[in-house]
């Protein structure tokens, strides 16, 4: 490819909103055999809903979605804020079902003065968080955060996670004064173009896998849905570059989509990395490709592009 066919070639992309970073990450595109996709907020729309309450205890339901909510107000984590989102709901409208907030919402909603105060606040990555209220432990997170904890997780808890995990949802458990008390069922829907990307990429011959710290269960059940066959799932995440790494082996080019912090080295290990989305400055600056539109199809423009520059048949 001439100078000029570059130039033009990222000029196209730049008009659709694909943002290239050199000539190099341009033609390296045309090689890609396997693009692996980050699960929440990728393939995903990244807007969790709190679809399920379960109490196990005699506790109160809008106590127990306060004490969640409360330990879980200080995390950045999509789950965290679609928790407080929902308990803030049904704390002030006692209507979980209005899930928007209306141009003219009551302006209390948005003050935190709802919450019960809470210290020792830590974030674990890929399990959950931890604080205390009122002296006492509270947990919010998957079963590995329980297990590490030492909480037991009795079996009609784990089968009613396990339900809503089939169901492709992500289950959260709440232990509390080192007792299981509840369970909240996270929906993320995929984006709508998804499925149709994924097959789109087959028929180039290109390899779609899905990555994602969330469980096993969801996992399979979101890639059944989007069409991909092969799922690492329960990655932490500084894993995410080792699974990039371990597909790199053989010398196959491997590209990785993503938009989150956690993303990032995944990102820069990658061949080519795609950030997707508003992404965050740091996954921004880890990429080669900026996808601005947020939309998966841009993953095959990308490509297209690349190849139709570079083309030997040209
Ligand atoms: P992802 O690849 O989906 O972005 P993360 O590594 O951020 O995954 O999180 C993995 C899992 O850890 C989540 O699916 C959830 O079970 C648990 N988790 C992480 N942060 C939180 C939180 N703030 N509250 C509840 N669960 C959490
Ligand atoms: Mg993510």
């Amino acid at each position: 490819a001439t100078p000029t066919a570059v130039m033009v070639a990222t000029g196209v992309g730049a008009n659709n909103g694909v943002l290239i970073k050199g000539g190099d990450a341009l033609e390296r595109a045309q090689k890609v055999k396997y693009v692996i996709f980050d699960k929440t907020g990728t393939l995903t729309q990244g807007k969790a809903t709190v679809t399920t309450v379960k109490v196990f205890t005699g506790m109160d339901r809008g106590e127990f979605l306060k004490l969640v909510a409360s330990a879980e107000a200080s995390s950045e984590h999509p789950l965290a804020k679609a928790i407080v989102q929902y308990a803030r709901h049904f704390h002030f409208f006692d209507d979980p079902s209005v899930t928007n907030d209306a141009p003219n919402n009551n302006k209390e909603t948005t003050i935190s003065g709802w919450l019960f105060d809470v210290s020792e606040f830590s974030a674990l990555p890929g399990r959950g968080i931890q604080c205390f209220i009122d002296g006492k432990l509270i947990l919010v997170g998957n079963r590995k955060l329980m297990t590490e904890s030492g909480i037991e997780i009795p079996t009609h808890v784990e089968n009613f996670v396990v339900e809503l995990e089939e169901s492709a949802k992500t289950g959260i458990l709440v232990a509390y004064e080192g007792n299981l008390i509840g369970v909240l069922g996270v929906a993320d829907p995929l984006k709508r173009e998804a499925a149709i990307v994924i097959e789109g990429l087959c028929k180039m011959g290109v390899i779609p896998i899905m990555v994602t710290g969330d469980n096993w269960r969801t996992a399979q059940a979101v890639a059944k849905e989007v069409g991909i066959p092969d799922v690492r799932a329960e990655v932490m995440p500084a894993g995410k570059a080792d699974v990039i790494r371990s597909f790199q082996k053989d010398g196959s080019t491997v590209a990785m989509v993503g938009d989150g912090i956690n993303d990032s080295p995944a990102l820069a290990a990658a061949d080519i990395g795609m950030a997707i989305g508003a992404g965050t400055d740091i996954a921004i600056e880890a990429a080669d490709y900026v996808l601005m539109r947020n939309n998966l199809e841009d993953v095959i423009t990308a490509i297209d592009l690349s190849r139709k520059t570079f083309s030997r048949i040209r």
